[in-house]
């Protein structure tokens, strides 16, 4: 009994120790407390957004970043996006050497300048986008990979740059371009100048189709804001992760503007596919055979599904089976 009640006062006065220091505590400590908790994800287990269970962090990354209890896609770290899409050695980075800049001295919270500095020490990169060529499944392509642990993979001056860099790479090596998309949209901190760069990746995209190239988008968990607005919806082909969210605004600020309920999965890729903004939907785990039948669509070199997977495009057996048919019966039938 003793004991328990120890242990209880103590309790109490840890806890009462802890209202004290949150209370006497200046707001910038709780911000930089904030930060630290939604910046830096840690631990052995997660929790799972979607079906709400307790899993453990290596399975999750064991199995490319999907929820072994109900499949969710999570978003998936870009340089573990490059690995897992392309084949193994044909990877060359490009335009590595840009990096995010602070043209605004824009402050917020704190200087931008400084957090952009803390994101590159953090994540080893220098930009929400990586960019470069590659090989899926021996097919050359030019690759173009949003990262969300950056800045929330927020389109800056140097994210735009560098996919109008990466369509101009398509364009002369006569190369497909192929780009996941995980964002929160355009990066207020860069104010007008990151506004630009829609305009700008729709027309560098633009120019592509013009010459002929072939592009594809995946839109992963989350894509929003100026992304969804921008170069992630004017592909050729906009393939979608199962779950994902996608949008502009996001659903609570749509309600509330509305203010009318919204449809059971709103902005999900189910959802959107159903209403036609999508083109296909594709599991993580498929991904890569899929990406290479759409390359060969895209590039007139389809010939047939690859064999080994049984991937094929939505309605192509269908076409195959009503030529069969059309094969079979006689002219003067098919005449009427
Ligand atoms: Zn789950």
């Amino acid at each position: 009994m003793t004991d328990s009640s120890e242990i209880k006062a103590e309790a109490a006065e840890t806890m009462a120790k802890k209202d004290d220091e949150v209370a006497a505590g200046s707001e910038a400590r709780i911000g930089r407390l904030r930060f630290r908790k939604k910046e830096m994800p840690g631990g052995l287990w997660l929790k799972c957004e979607n079906c709400g269970a307790t899993i453990y962090r290596k399975e999750v990354e064991e199995k490319a970043h999907t929820c072994p209890s109900c499949g969710f896609h999570f978003t998936m770290p870009g340089r573990n996006r490059v690995q897992h899409t392309l084949d193994s050695g044909t990877w060359e980075e490009l335009f590595s050497e840009l990096s995010a800049m602070d043209r605004l001295e824009f402050v917020d919270s704190g200087p931008y300048g400084e957090k952009l500095d803390r994101t590159v020490a953090r994540t080893g990169q220098n930009e929400a986008l990586i960019a470069g060529r590659g090989e899926i499944l021996g097919r050359k392509v030019v690759l173009a990979v949003m990262d969300f642990k950056f800045l929330g993979g927020s389109m800056g001056e140097v994210v735009g740059e560098k996919i109008a860099l990466a369509c101009d790479v398509a364009r002369k090596e006569n190369r497909p371009l192929v780009m996941f998309t995980a964002s929160g949209g355009a990066r207020m901190h860069e104010g007008m100048l990151s506004l630009m760069q829609m305009a700008k990746t729709c027309s560098a995209l633009s120019r592509l189709q013009e010459d002929g190239g072939f592009s594809i988008c995946v839109l992963t968990h989350p894509t929003t804001g100026g992304v969804t607005a921008s170069f992630a919806m004017v592909c050729d082909l906009t393939v979608a992760e199962p779950g994902a969210l996608i949008g502009f605004a996001g659903p609570r600020v749509i309600a509330s503007t509305i203010k009318q309920e919204l449809p059971a999965g709103f902005q999900r890729a189910e959802f959107l596919l159903e209403k036609g903004q999508l083109d296909l939907l594709a599991d993580r785990h498929e991904m890569r055979d899929r990406l290479a039948n759409l390359i060969d669509f895209g590039t007139h070199a389809w010939q047939e599904p690859l064999g080994h997977t049984r991937v094929a495009l939505p309605g192509a057996e269908a076409e195959a089976d009503a030529e069969a048919e059309a094969e079979d019966v006689p002219d003067a039938e098919t005449a009427d």
